[in-house]
């Protein structure tokens, strides 16, 4: 049995039809996709190069030789009407210019937040030069926001596998092993438990190091007493999932970090308990932002609440003070407070939830104290 048969299937053969109603909406007639999880989720195209060329009636992905027989493959597994061509990367301007010119679209969008400065304007003086070009922002990423089962069957499994491998990886820190051992231990045990790898790179942050939210591991030993946030996710059939534990050893040797644990965790608990369809992610982000203000630590919790969680580890909707969305049946989305004491260290606490009519579903299980 292959991996992919154990979850729902996905509902790839779909999404170019729901694009292309997004379009009509904005009067666009083609969309130059080149964000590649936005290729991959309108495609099931998993290489690393490769752009996709949507029109009212048909779509080409191009990409080049090395993907020449997998291109074919997925388009064909997904059921996704598409044809591909297939071009060295410096004979790609030249297919794009015939393919589009064959179409006629008069205007074609570019996704504005996946291609660089230097290849606009190439695109637009060397690609397609008599095209009008305009600049779409998140119009794909709008449609992942909502997860099908199948989606959601491969984010669940991507949460146990990291469940597992921090339980069985937990033991390490009563050796006093180094942050980066840990990080490893954790890695390796994703891997040996079926993901395809951690879904960004492992936070494993010890003593005063855990007061820097994004700590990279280092070669310190951890001792007894510290807190030690441990933030790392897998994936699983391209999908991430993201976890955050404040563990330790022993008891916490400082006051204010064993009073941070349960002052987050019970900024976590109201985030999680705020978060429905229908709320706006803002009201999720101020449930867990009182909470830490109320203990008077309001000015060391210094990053927004979460994130959507799907083939990327950041994407929409934001869960932040500023955040214009709002929560939806399907969205998978992370709650995670923190409070950071400089030069004595930090606690954050997430999980990935998805959500449902009436709150939501946790589906990361580690408990929250692991004492
Ligand atoms: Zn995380
Ligand atoms: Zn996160």
């Amino acid at each position: 049995m292959t991996a992919t048969t154990l979850y729902a299937p996905l509902q790839t053969a779909s999404r170019l039809d729901r694009l292309r109603q997004a379009l009509d909406r904005d009067h666009l007639p083609a969309l130059m996709v080149t964000g590649r999880s936005n290729v991959r989720y309108l495609t099931g195209f998993t290489g690393s190069a490769g752009l996709l060329l949507v029109f009212a009636d048909h779509a080409v992905l191009v990409t080049d030789g090395r993907y020449a027989t997998q291109a074919d493959e997925q388009l064909e597994a997904s059921g996704v009407t598409a044809s591909a061509r297939i071009a060295a990367a410096v004979e790609q301007g030249r297919v794009v210019g015939e393919v589009v010119a064959a179409a006629g679209p008069g205007r074609l969008g570019l996704e504005a937040a996946q291609i660089s400065w230097a290849q606009h304007r190439q695109v637009t003086e060397e690609w397609v030069p008599g095209v009008e070009v305009v600049a779409t922002i998140g119009v794909v990423e709008a449609l992942r926001r909502v997860k099908d089962p199948g989606e959601v069957d491969r984010i669940t499994a991507a949460a146990t596998i990291a469940d597992a491998a921090l339980a069985a990886v937990r033991p390490l820190l009563e050796d006093r092993c180094t942050e980066q051992e840990f990080a490893l231990a954790l890695d390796t045990e994703m891997r040996r438990q079926g993901a395809q790898g951690p879904s960004f790179p492992t936070i494993c942050a010890s003593g005063p190091n855990a007061a820097k939210p994004h700590h990279r591991p280092s070669p310190r030993p951890i001792d007894p007493g510290e807190a030690v946030v441990v933030d790392f996710g897998a994936v699983v059939d391209g999908y991430c999932s993201d976890m955050t534990r404040t563990v330790w050893v022993g008891e916490l040797s400082d006051p204010d970090l064993r009073r941070a644990v349960q002052v987050v965790a019970a900024s976590q608990a109201a985030g999680v308990a705020a978060v429905a369809a229908g709320v706006a992610c803002q009201d999720v982000d101020r449930a867990c932002r009182e909470v830490i203000g109320d203990a008077g630590w309001g000015a060391a919790f210094v990053h927004g609440t979460g994130h959507g969680v799907g083939l990327d580890i950041h994407e929409a909707p934001a869960v932040s003070a500023t955040s214009a969305d709002t929560l939806a049946e399907g969205h998978v989305v992370t709650v995670e407070p923190g409070v950071y004491l400089p030069g004595i260290g930090g606690v954050r606490i997430e999980d990935t939830l998805v959500v449902t009519e009436r709150g939501s579903r946790t589906l990361t299980s580690t408990p929250k104290e692991l004492l």
